[in-house]
This record gives structure tokens, C-alpha cells and sequence, in this order.
């Protein structure tokens, strides 16, 4: 597959050059021009959109990125409302889709049932009777999705890239992350607050009278706050090898005792002799607590953990407590619509299926063939880069340009669809339907255990707007969602392209040479291929990163956390490079003719601003600070800007503007 992409590309690149003529300009609009670019770019570029913009009450933001979601769900939306009005052939992926989603919206039957669905499975939870008969149910509900306390994966090995194995993964918790339960400033305490409530609510609409639901709440953020205490922070996660721990089953079996792995793993069906346990002291703390806990504390655990993770499955009131709870994390005031999250849970459960139906309408050969272009250009670009660099010996960018060259691309959607035959969906059966599929994709994952690793899969849908590398694959996927607008038009110049789709892709690719990327080698491989001088260079350039971004204030006593972030804010800072080389090459950006006001340099710099052009809620600029890997947009827009010598020459950017940093202390890693 590999070499297929490579003639391909080769190919393209010959062609690569647009004349500007062919292409309709994009009118820039939003900037202030009252404002000094070089005192904070996005501000100049996204003020005036800013101040008129509106967040639609069911969202906890509006504007690009991860918003543009929200519009793409109202399209999927029209594709499910029109497949679940016609006539279907049984067990067509239209009726399965269609069924599906007629079924999540039945809210008349969903509302009659209550919390019917989850009754015999409360009832089971009641007949636990001991250690063994509680690891036998959590077993059980993993196998349908339902992860409690049990954080079991297929995937590749981390150093056999080609193998797919069992993993564990640290899980347990309620609250996003373990430092929730620790912090004790006042966002975090509502939030601890509005999760203890949620916990009550549910064991009281479930019949408990209300001092044992707020008694059976506390005992869950009890067994919560013991889990957590065990928990890697999202920062020592980033530790590949840290996390990297492949353990014998007859060892694991032996150091947590209680836990009866051997027992577990025939339960789920895994036939394995080892286990990669990324963080065993997760399961040690587990191994430990299922003892000192009492079994009746754990019944009271599970039943909480089973009715949060069924709630949205349930009749309005579980929806609208679950509601209340992230309303508080998120700041979004009302609930989504019922078709809205059908539509992203339908996109969830059988996205293989939507897939199909959403590129049909909604994207072209001629998007994925530009697309494809821009990849190959930057590939160039990233190339020249490399032979570049005077912090790197030769040997280290010979290896470094032989894995940029065996990266895989993936454009707008699988070549192979996945099949959905065993999911049984029937009209009227929401929950039912919800766990055949879950089950379904337990079973589609268990399935590769010891398997070859399937290259060819995706791991996002296609209506997604998103992009992400995968180091254990060396590749890098562009859903068809992304290729639209502010990030690409077919129609635009390519300062707007390459400033756009162009910086993602140019992210993407510094992945692959990230803190965490550079671990692994060309073949997805966690092994050293630097010299130990060039290896300690890299990792002075990312602390600057980490020092620079730890600057950064978000709101109040919040700042961006430079360790957590580092590996995006590098893929930013180098991806904004990277597409400012190869749009270089291209005619447009070697000219110096202005369009609409602006040189070339000046539109791709927009477009870069443009493309992070967002607006949140502060609850959930909060809970994207403490929790996302990726800085707030308008760090992702002016921290690359800052260590951009070709953005100060484009705006005159002097000292003392804000974002001035001078030349000596410009980041320059890609
Ligand atoms: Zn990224």
C-alpha cells in the first residue's frame, strides 16, 4: 500500500502549481483592523467575529475545530432522518442505520421504560457475594462496553508494531482526571460537587430515599478518590516507555491475586500469555482495594458506574441528571437536541455504515486528489527542513527523512469499509440495539488479539472534523470533514490552503517528530534511532516549548500546562513552518501581489488564525486547559506565530508588540 501511495504522490508533485487565476479568493473577514497584529494575532484576525458571534445554547462552543462537529451532525442528522423514513431492505446497513436511529428517537417508548432496560442488570449487581462474583460481572459488562474498573484493549504492540496484544489501561474514575479529586480551588470543588449530586440522583431515581443516595454517593467518591490516588497524571502519560509494561499472565496473576487475571481474561474470551499493563499500579491500587473495600461498598460502586454509563440510554430523567452533571464541566446551558445526539451516537456505534452514506453526499474525488497534493508538497518541504537544521548530525537526519518518507497517508475515508452484520437492530429497541453494538465492537476488537495489524483501518469516521497521526502505523489520516472550509476550498488560493489545511497537515507530519513520535521509528516502532548528542538537543528545543507555553494564561489562575501540551504546541509550531515552506513553492506564494489588501505571506498567516477561530465558554476553556493536549486556539495560533521569523516580517512585527520575542529565543525545532 505503501509503495502504491508513493508513485502516486510523485506523480501529483510534478503538477502541484495552481495558477492564481483559476482560483476564487476567499474574502477575509472578522479582522479589526484596529488592532496591532503583533500584539496578539488571533485577537486581530477573529475580534470582530468574536463580538457578533453567538454560542448556540446546546453547545459549549461555536466556530471551527471541534465545532464545525456540531454542524456536521445536523448533516448527518438529515441523512438518518431520510434513511429512517424509507423503505429499507432487513439487515441493509439503510435499515440497520435508520432503525437505529427511529429507535433513539422514540422518546415516548424510551420515556415508558424508565429505567426498565437496566433492571435485571441492578438486580445481578445485587447478588454479588464476593470478590469473585463481582470481577465475574464487570467481566460481563465490559464485554458490552460498560468499562467500570476494567481498562481492557486490543492493540499494536508498541514494539512489535505489526502484532496486535492485549493492553490495560488505567480507568475507575468518574471525574476526568485524577487531579479533580485532589484540587481544591472553587471551579474544581462545584465540579466534585455536581458529581457527588449527580451520583445521588441517580441511586434516587432509582429508589433509594434520599439520605442513602447522598450516603451511596459519598461511598462512591470514596472508592473514586482511592482510584485516583493511584492514577499517572495526563502528563506522565506522555511517557511512552513509562507507560509501556508487557508482563507475563502467570506473573500479573501472581503480584495482584486478587484480581484472578487468568479467570478474567477466559471470561472475556482473550486468549493471551502476556499483557501490556501501561500503568500496573493502577491495577495494584485495584488488586489492593478490592480486598479493603467491603462487597457491599462495590455493589453500591457498580450500580453507579452501570447507571452513569447507561443514563443516556434511559428515560428523561436519568438523560436530564447526566445533563445537569456535564453542564457544569462544559458551561453548555441547554441539552442538545434528541436528533443531534443520535446522530453523533449513531456516528459512534456504526460509523462504518453512516461513513459510506456521508462521502457519498458530501465529498468529491477532486477534494481528496488537492488534498493528496498539499500532503506531498509538504512532505517536500518538511524534507528540505530537515537537511536544514544545524542542531542535527547527519546521520540522525538520514533516519529522520527515511521516516518521513514511509509515512502513510489517508485521505477522506477508508478504502474498506467495516462490516456490521452481527449488529442486530430492530425498531422500537434503543437500548438493545445500543448494546449489540457495543457487544459487536468488544467482538471486532477482541478479534484481533494476536493478529497482523490491519493498516488499512481508520480510527475516527469521516464526518469527523479531525486529523491525527498514529506512530504505531507511521501514518496520518485527514477525514473528508476536514476538507472543507476555513481549513480547505477546493475554489480558494493557496495561501489560504496551505495557511489552512496546510498548518494541519504540517502538524500532523511533526507528530511523527514529536516529544512522544520521535520515540518510535520508521515502522511504528518504539526504538531509538537518534545519536544520544541529537537527542538531547531535541529535548532542550522541547522544554523551551514547554517553558514558553507555560506562559501562557488562559483565564484567571489557569494557564496553558506546557508538559502536557508540549507534543502539540511543537506540531504546531513546526506545522505552521513547514506549510509556509511549501506554499513558498507554489506561484502564488512567490509572488508579492496583493488580494483584497493583503500580500500572500499576509493571507496565509490569516488563514492560519482563521482556521482556530473559536469561541467557548468558560467552564469549558477550564476543562479544555486542564485536559486537552492541545493549547486553547488562540495559543495555537499565536505561540507558533511568536517563534515565526517569516510572520514578523509579514505584519512588521517590532519590539515591543507583545508577541515579539527576539531572535535568539525564537523556537526553531522542525
Ligand atoms: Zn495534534
Amino acid at each position: 500500500m505503501k509503495q502504491i501511495i508513493f508513485l502516486f504522490a510523485l506523480i501529483l508533485f510534478l503538477s502541484a502549481c495552481q495558477t492564481i487565476k483559476d482560483k476564487k479568493m476567499t474574502e477575509i473577514t472578522g479582522i479589526d483592523s484596529s488592532l496591532s497584529p503583533g500584539d496578539n494575532f488571533f485577537n486581530y484576525v477573529n475580534h470582530k467575529w468574536y463580538d457578533t458571534a453567538q454560542i448556540p445554547p446546546s453547545q459549549p462552543g461555536v466556530g471551527a475545530y471541534m465545532f464545525m462537529n456540531y454542524p456536521q451532525r445536523l448533516r448527518l442528522q438529515g441523512i438518518l432522518d431520510s434513511v429512517s423514513k424509507a423503505d429499507n431492505p432487513t439487515g441493509s446497513i439503510e435499515q440497520k442505520l435508520g432503525d437505529f436511529y427511529g429507535s433513539g428517537m422514540d422518546t415516548s417508548t424510551i420515556n415508558h421504560l424508565g429505567y426498565e432496560p437496566v433492571k435485571p442488570l441492578l438486580t445481578k449487581i445485587d447478588q454479588i457475594s464476593d470478590i469473585s462474583s463481582l470481577l465475574k460481572l464487570v467481566t460481563d459488562e465490559a464485554k458490552m462496553g460498560n468499562n467500570s474498573i476494567l481498562g481492557f484493549y486490543i492493540g499494536p504492540d508498541n514494539k512489535n508494531s505489526n502484532l496486535n496484544i492485549a493492553h490495560l489501561y488505567q480507568t475507575g474514575i468518574g471525574l476526568p482526571d485524577k487531579d479533580y479529586y485532589f484540587k481544591t480551588d472553587a471551579p474544581t470543588l462545584a465540579i466534585q460537587q455536581a458529581y457527588k449530586i449527580y451520583l445521588a440522583k441517580l441511586f434516587e431515581l432509582t429508589g433509594s430515599d434520599m439520605a442513602t443516595a447522598i450516603k451511596n454517593a459519598n461511598i462512591v467518591y470514596g472508592i473514586d478518590k482511592q482510584i485516583a490516588s493511584s492514577h499517572k497524571t495526563n502528563i506522565e502519560l506522555r511517557d511512552v516507555n513509562a507507560n509501556y509494561n508487557k508482563i507475563a499472565v502467570n506473573d500479573l496473576a501472581k503480584r495482584e491475586s486478587n484480581i484472578g487475571w487468568q479467570k478474567i481474561l477466559n471470561e472475556l474470551g482473550a486468549k493471551t500469555d502476556s499483557i501490556d499493563v501501561g500503568q500496573p499500579a493502577y491495577y495494584d491500587k485495584l488488586n489492593s482495594i478490592l480486598k479493603s473495600v467491603s462487597i457491599n461498598d462495590w455493589k453500591i460502586y457498580l450500580k453507579a458506574y452501570s447507571l452513569n454509563n447507561y443514563a443516556d440510554l434511559l428515560g428523561a430523567p436519568f438523560v436530564g441528571a447526566s445533563f445537569e452533571y456535564n453542564k457544569t464541566l462544559t458551561g453548555q446551558s441547554v441539552q442538545k437536541t434528541r436528533g443531534e445526539k443520535m446522530a453523533s451516537q449513531v456516528d459512534q456505534l456504526l460509523g462504518g455504515a453512516l461513513g459510506q452514506l456521508y462521502v457519498k453526499k458530501y465529498f468529491t474525488e477532486a477534494a481528496k486528489q488537492r488534498a493528496l497534493e498539499l500532503v506531498n508538497n509538504l512532505q517536500q518541504a518538511f524534507s528540505a527542513r530537515i537537511d536544514k537544521l544545524d542542531w542535527m548530525s547527519d546521520s540522525t537526519k538520514q533516519k529522520a527523512k527515511e521516516k518521513l518518507f514511509a509515512i502513510t497517508k489517508k485521505i477522506g475515508y477508508p478504502d474498506k469499509w467495516r462490516d456490521y452484520s452481527n449488529v442486530n437492530i430492530a425498531k422500537g429497541k434503543y437500548f438493545e440495539n445500543v448494546v449489540s453494538a457495543s457487544s459487536d465492537n468488544f467482538q471486532y476488537q477482541l478479534a484481533k488479539l494476536n493478529k497482523a495489524v490491519d493498516k488499512s483501518e481508520w480510527f475516527t469516521t469521516p464526518s469527523t472534523v479531525t486529523a491525527y497521526n498514529n506512530p504505531s502505523a507511521n501514518e496520518i489520516v485527514f477525514p473528508a470533514a476536514i476538507l472543507q472550509p476555513p481549513y480547505f476550498d477546493n475554489n480558494a488560493d493557496d495561501a489560504m490552503n496551505y495557511g489552512g489545511i496546510g498548518m494541519v497537515i504540517g502538524h500532523e507530519m511533526t507528530h511523527t517528530f514529536d516529544d512522544q513520535g520521535a520515540q518510535f521509528d520508521k515502522d511504528g516502532n518504539v526504538r531509538n534511532w537518534w545519536t544520544k548528542d541529537d537527542y538531547e538537543k531535541f529535548k532542550t528545543k522541547t522544554q523551551q516549548v514547554i517553558d514558553l507555553y507555560n506562559t501562557f494564561t488562559v483565564l484567571d489562575t489557569v494557564h496553558i500546562k506546557g508538559a502536557m501540551t508540549v507534543g502539540e504546541n511543537t506540531a504546531d509550531i513546526s506545522g505552521v513552518a513547514v506549510a509556509y515552506d511549501a506554499f513558498k513553492m507554489t506561484k502564488e506564494g512567490k509572488d508579492t501581489t496583493k488580494i483584497g489588501g493583503f500580500t500572500p505571506d499576509q493571507r496565509f498567516f490569516i488563514s492560519v488564525a482563521r482556521i482556530w477561530r473559536v469561541k467557548m465558554k468558560d467552564e469549558f476553556m477550564r476543562l479544555w486547559a486542564n485536559n486537552n493536549p492541545h493549547s486553547l486556539p488562540m495559543w495555537r495560533v499565536n505561540g507558533p506565530l511568536m517563534n515565526s521569523t517569516h510572520f514578523y516580517d509579514a505584519f512588521n512585527v517590532k519590539p515591543g508588540d507583545k508577541m515579539y520575542l527576539p531572535n535568539k529565543d525564537r523556537i526553531h525545532i522542525w
